[in-house]
């Protein structure tokens, strides 16, 4: 019963502060049912330049000269649920594709844009689930990583792309808890 209650009050207390922008994107992770297709089979060139630096700091952060993002078309559209920015979807048949809401993407600006693309690639390519845990430095709460259900934000993902970009292809925080001042125990 105990733990009931502590679930609605923990759902109750993120409904509170989920209120604000950005939205939590929790499962934009979203796996189709058996009868759903690909909506396109090649990708806007808006998100082309973003596809390529994803390659390209893959390549050296994971030391594979031949990743690459494959057959994951990225476009504009019903991302289906008012709370996602983005969503990567998985079709029955094995394929992806990523969605991106429009009216965001036009009224945000490149660290946003990165910010939710590399997220969504995280999970669509790197096959990443989201990670919500936080850590305190001495004057802050800090995210540990980019595949937090809420995007980083452009002041956090600025200032510490690099460190969150390394977590993002290998786990390892190491970086970015030192650029913070997370003292690890
Ligand atoms: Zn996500």
């Amino acid at each position: 019963m105990t733990k009931v209650l502590t679930l609605l009050l923990f759902l109750a207390v993120m409904n509170l502060t989920s209120c604000g922008i950005p939205l939590p994107l929790q499962k934009d992770l979203v796996v189709r049912d058996l009868n759903a297709v690909r909506q396109f089979s090649t990708s806007n060139q808006a998100f082309a330049s973003y596809v390529q630096d994803f390659e390209l700091k893959g390549r050296i952060a994971m030391n594979d000269g031949s990743f690459s993002v494959g057959d994951i078309p990225i476009n504009f559209g019903d991302t289906e649920n008012d709370s996602f920015q983005g969503v990567c979807f998985e079709y029955p048949d094995g394929t992806k594709e990523i969605i991106v809401r429009k009216q965001w993407w036009d009224a945000v600006g490149e660290a946003y844009r990165e910010s939710l693309l590399f997220h969504e690639l995280g999970h669509c390519r790197l096959g990443r689930d989201h990670l919500d845990d936080v850590r305190q430095s001495s004057n802050d709460t800090h995210k540990i990583s980019m595949m937090n259900s809420i995007i980083i934000t452009p002041q956090k993902y600025n200032s510490y792309k690099e460190e969150y970009q390394r977590e993002l292809y290998t786990y390892n925080t190491d970086e970015l808890f030192q650029s913070l001042g997370i003292v690890v125990n």
